[in-house]
């Protein structure tokens, strides 16, 4: 299990700015941004290319609490991004995506 498995059990503390029974969204430990919030199913995928096409409700489900985070953070301006794979800098291997938000974002991304 991941750090963010322990998370959703409980069994670490988070700063939980959304939860339902299949996403949790909380705030980075080590934030990028003034807003740096982590969105994830609850059910373990351990990343992107990992996804399959009976997913497709799931994913459809995180990324609409995306949405509802950003909006209920009041955001106006922000990033998402996915890191998929050691080589793009994943470092939990349970699927999320970042919300970043608060400065300025330049592009491309490093
Ligand atoms: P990745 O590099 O896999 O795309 O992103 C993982 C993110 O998880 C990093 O931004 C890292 O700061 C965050 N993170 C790692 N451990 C913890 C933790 O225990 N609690 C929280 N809230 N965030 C964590």
């Amino acid at each position: 299990m991941t750090i963010f498995g322990k998370i959703i059990r409980g069994e670490l503390p988070a700063d939980i700015v959304h939860e339902t029974d299949e996403v949790l969204a909380f705030r980075d430990i080590n934030p990028a941004a003034p807003t740096h919030v982590l969105v994830i199913p609850k059910r373990e995928i351990p990343k992107l290319s990992d996804v399959q096409p009976e997913d497709a409700a799931l994913l459809g489900t995180w990324m609409l609490a995306v949405c509802d985070v950003a909006r209920k953070l009041d955001l106006s301006d922000y990033r998402v991004v996915i890191n998929c794979g050691a080589g793009a800098c994943q470092s939990v291997f349970h699927l999320h995506a970042h919300i970043l938000a608060g400065r300025e974002l330049s592009w491309p991304p490093g």
